[in-house]
């Protein structure tokens, strides 16, 4: 008897018969969907097959990217397989092939209370039970059917007196890079991966919710009918488990932790740029934003004055998602309809300029100047185009003229310094350039349009006000088109 991962070819047959036969259809995720989480390396679906090599039974795990937490997507023994235990061998041999502490969530149907229809149900529950599932305090729900979640956690004695260590050595200031040198002088042994020891597997370590006995989870959600589970990017609140694994360190000393990292974490400020850094501002109390970043990829941005950071704000975190999503919406209209949204404020500001300009000389002047070099500019191209200049003598003039061009428009910035409607003018002009030369649609966020597009993003509990590069302002609503 041996497990292993299934082809493309062996998932597909089993899907067709057993998985078919054993799951309603509103249960069975599409196989492609399997496929591509199998692609993206998130999906292991096993089989174990017997001497003959035939399959004696299936269970579908979804990894979490992180590789320490595995949802039992589906267990299935075909009818007819069911005696000798082949669901418990199926089981056993499935969770020892992960390394010892990793959690494994499950579901099984809840019993009613009905005894004429809990037969089964709590056969299946006894089933989990005796292979070494605890069940946790919480159910769902789903078409009507209540579900127990079932897990098993795997825990690690020999470690635990090193991961206590690790706590109080922490608290004790030693830095995560200094208790990592230590493990590696006293041989502390791995139990996997490389032999020696980093800061990082001690950051790992401290921020481990799971040895103060919790384990995070929903990590995943459903959405409804038909029944697709997808990763959970924040839609719903994570929450915890609670003594789902049994506690290495008190809670106490997990919070202690926790409050010390967050504090280096703030008197280190680390200076990396991140798209929005420096671009969200608080609508209540002007303060600008933070990220934070969870464990599992997901990122918000905070008020620095929020409440939970020790301010009196109440405005409540956005998601960077949720920002970047609002971002591509603005974007998309106002490629669309650019004409209508930015050409009139150009419009205007541009005859506000021209009435200031006609009173200055030297800018008269520079103005033919840049006129004439870009008809100049034209005429090259054309001749070019017909064949009546050669590709290097033109290109030569081109530069030549763009050299000139770049010149003579910083001397005009230089004196339109003192010029705002001037200035905003062609900030304006920039911004519509920006947006002439990128994407006609655009479908996921881009840093470098971002960057050259927004100056600042006011903040409110329901709307992003996006403060554009040449004073224009677009409000978009956070979540528009999803709930
Ligand atoms: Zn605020």
């Amino acid at each position: 008897m041996h497990l292993s991962v299934m082809s493309p070819e062996e998932l597909k047959k089993a899907y067709e018969t057993d998985l078919t036969e054993a799951f309603p259809p509103a249960e069975l995720k599409p196989l492609k969907a399997m496929e591509a989480m199998r692609r993206r390396g998130t999906y292991d679906p096993l089989c174990l097959y017997g001497e003959a090599g035939e399959a004696l039974g299936y269970i579908l795990l979804w990894k979490h990217e992180d590789g320490r937490y595995i949802l039992i997507d589906y267990l299935c023994v075909p009818a007819g397989k069911r005696n000798g235990g082949t669901g418990g061998k199926l089981l056993q041999m499935a969770l020892a092939r992960y390394p010892a502490d990793t959690v494994f969530i499950g579901e099984s149907e809840a019993p009613s209370g009905d005894p004429a229809s809990d037969g089964l149900i709590l056969r299946r529950l006894g089933f989990y039970a005796r292979n070494g599932a605890a069940t946790l305090g919480y159910d769902s729900a789903l078409f009507g059917v209540r579900f127990k979640t079932i897990c098993w956690a795997g825990s690690i004695p020999e470690e635990a007196e090193v991961i206590r260590w690790v706590f109080r050595a922490y608290l004790n200031g030693c830095s995560p890079a200094s208790i990592a040198a230590e493990m590696n002088r006293r041989g502390v042994p791995k139990k996997y991966g490389p032999s020696v020891w980093k800061k990082t597997a001690v950051v790992y370590w401290l921020k481990n919710e799971k040895y103060a006995g919790n384990t995070l989870c929903q990590k995943t959600f459903k959405t409804g009918f038909p029944y697709v589970a997808v990763k959970n990017n924040g839609e719903l609140d994570q929450f915890y488990i609670e003594n789902c694994h049994p506690a290495i360190i008190s809670q106490e000393l997990f919070d202690r932790v926790q409050a010390r990292m967050a504090q280096r974490k703030v008197s280190q400020s680390e200076p990396i740029q991140y798209p929005l850094s420096k671009k969200l501002v608080c609508g209540n109390c002007g303060a600008t934003f933070y990220r934070n970043a969870s464990r599992c990829g997901t990122a918000t941005w905070i008020c620095s004055e929020h409440k939970d950071s020790g301010g009196s704000c109440p405005t409540m975190p956005v998601w960077e998602r949720d920002v970047y999503t609002a971002f591509i919406r603005m974007y998309n209209k106002l490629r669309l309809h650019e004409g209508v949204i930015l050409r009139p404020a150009l419009d205007q500001m541009e005859a506000l300029e021209t009435a200031i300009q006609r009173e200055n000389p030297a800018m008269l002047e520079i103005n033919r100047a840049i006129a004439q070099a870009t008809e100049q500019n034209y005429k090259i191209s054309k001749l070019r185009a017909s064949g009546l200049l050669d590709a290097d003598a033109c290109a030569a003039k081109l530069a030549a003229l763009d050299a000139q061009l770049t010149q003579l428009r910083a001397k005009r910035r230089r004196l339109l310094r003192n010029d705002d409607i001037s200035e905003m003018a062609e900030t304006l002009r920039q911004t519509m350039d920006t947006l002439h030369q990128g994407p006609e649609r655009l479908e996921e966020f881009d840093e470098a349009l971002f960057a050259e597009l927004v100056e600042k993003i006011v903040v409110s509990p329901t709307a992003l006000r996006f403060l554009l590069n040449g004073g224009f302002e677009v409000t978009e609503r956070l979540w528009e088109g999803e709930r």
